[in-house]
């Protein structure tokens, strides 16, 4: 262990068969220099923010020092890619190694614009400074939101160009997550490695994240269980918050269930199911409303893959494997559900909660309204807003009924209102604010305007009438759009 930085490499990944990984270094980059150093998480992982502002910290953060105890690798994955089976790979990514904090805990150490790798295929394995900010402001913001997330320690540039449509600056990313395990990486291993390898990522997979099924004694189906319980899990949060992942390929969902892959995710503003943010995703196949049908689907690819440790007869596997992922949208709902009563401050469960919920939401989509000022104007109590729905002679019914509900229950008033003000952000991470953080970073070097946006991010929940900077809605037309892969 570095006493300085307080570095703590273990690289249980890289003890792993062969045909996990390519071992492989970092690409050195020109001139390195640090953008920004999330001292929070610096801190909680055991490690020094002093030191690592350093030089020599940088140089780390660049890959142009190789750390103590690392053994970096490029990790092999497959995936689908909108309904379409790949290969893949880390292409700008390298495994540093797992820090083990003074806790215990492991966590992968990655840099995510490091240079070419064997899966590069050909792109150029670098990554340009707005979209490593973006990712660490999204990131960080989910976070905070209490959504399972990979984090961001750190950004760097490289002194070096990326060259996209036009010439950007190059800049990596150091991405911190519980492991960067993957759907994709047991197709990748059930496709070239053999069941044997399977089953050694597999039990891989439930020691590192699973520990409490691993005397189970259909350990395997558990462990499909649990994986489909976590993402049903983390889906209803991204739907309660309105997050729109932009990319859910297989290969970018994480067995932790852990939100992985920045790339074109965005919050949605106004509330329409049909939001897509991402450019590329012309059929909609990711918007919003079919996030939750996408994790089911995702689900049923990883399930696939279990089938040789699921029974010895390849019918009673599937019989099996088909059982556990159709339970995955009754556990959706029932998360969702669970979220949603909160958002209005309903405590016990009523037979008609569903319909109060799923009428509100029509509401809001048939009067365009603000997905998370509406919940935050519901909270505060605050209707007399000028915004259309307040308005509408259906809303006013509909408040009605809520009003009703809400009197029906044992709590006080108190309580639903504490309950929905724990439930409901005030700030999200507005796509405008983002935009104008990220112009700032990138065009004037200035980073101030993304400082403050993740002060402010950092604690979403706490409303406050000198953020209303950062609860306003656009004024804008143009639909936002959000690029992968920059
Ligand atoms: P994503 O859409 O971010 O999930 O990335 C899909 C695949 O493309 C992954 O294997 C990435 O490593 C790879 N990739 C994305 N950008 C680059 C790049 N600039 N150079 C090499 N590989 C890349
Ligand atoms: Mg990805
Ligand atoms: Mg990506």
């Amino acid at each position: 262990m570095s006493k300085e930085t307080g570095w703590n490499f273990d690289n249980s990944y890289a003890h792993l068969p062969k045909v996990f990984f390519s071992s492989i270094n970092p690409t050195p980059v020109k001139s390195p220099e640090l953008v920004i150093l999330n001292n929070p998480l610096a801190e909680s992982l055991g490690l020094n923010p002093e030191a690592l502002k350093s030089e020599d910290g940088t140089a780390a953060f660049s890959g142009n020092e190789i750390l103590e105890g690392a053994e970096p690798l490029a990790q092999a994955y497959a995936g689908h890619q909108f309904g379409h089976f790949t290969m893949l790979g880390d292409g700008r990514a390298v495994l540093l190694g797992e820090q083990i904090t003074p806790q215990g805990e492991r966590f992968d150490i990655q840099l995510k614009g490091s240079g070419r790798t064997p899966y590069s295929r050909g792109g150029d394995g670098r990554a340009a400074l707005g979209p490593m900010l973006r990712e660490y402001i999204i990131s960080e913001a989910m976070y905070a939101l209490g959504i399972p997330t990979t984090r961001s320690l750190a950004v760097v540039t490289t002194g070096e160009p990326v060259f996209r449509e036009t010439k950007l600056e190059g800049a990596i990313l150091t991405r911190v997550a519980a492991s960067h395990l993957r759907v994709g990486t047991f197709e990748y291993v059930v496709r070239w490695g053999g069941v044997e390898n399977l089953q050694i990522l597999a039990d891989y997979a439930i020691n590192r994240h699973y520990p409490e099924i691993k005397d189970d004694e259909s350990r395997y189906l558990s462990f499909l269980q649990e994986v489909i319980k976590r993402q049903a899990a983390l889906i209803a949060k991204w739907q309660l918050v309105g997050f729109i992942h932009g990319v859910m390929n297989t290969d970018n969902v994480a067995i932790s269930g852990e939100t992985i892959d920045y790339g074109p995710c965005a919050f949605m503003d106004t509330y329409d199911p049909e939001t897509v943010f991402s450019s590329i995703d012309h059929q909609g196949r990711y918007a919003y409303e079919n996030q939750p049908l996408i994790g089911g689907w995702n689900l049923a690819r990883f399930a696939e893959t279990l089938l040789p440790l699921l029974h010895d007869d390849k019918e009673e596997a599937v019989k099996l494997a088909q059982e556990k992922v159709s339970g995955f949208n009754e556990i959706f709902q029932s998360h969702w559900l669970a979220g949603m009563r909160m958002k209005l401050g309903l405590f016990k469960e009523k037979e008609k909660d569903e319909e109060l919920i799923k009428d509100l939401l029509s509401l809001m989509k048939k009067h365009r309204a603000d997905y998370t000022n509406t919940f935050m104007a519901l909270t505060r109590d605050q209707l007399d807003d000028t915004a259309d729905l307040f308005k509408s002679a259906g809303f006013i019914q509909w408040k009605q009924r809520w009003k009703e509900r809400l009197e029906h229950q044992e709590e006080s008033k108190a309580d639903s209102y504490e309950l929905m003000r724990k439930s409901n952000p005030a700030l999200i991470p507005r796509n405008h604010r983002v935009e104008e953080a990220l112009e700032a970073a990138v065009e004037e070097g200035d980073l101030s305007v993304t400082a403050r946006l993740l002060e402010v991010l950092s604690n979403p929940y706490e409303y406050s009438p000198e953020k209303d900077e950062y609860t306003g809605v656009p004024e804008t037309n143009v639909p936002y759009q959000t690029f992968c892969g920059t």
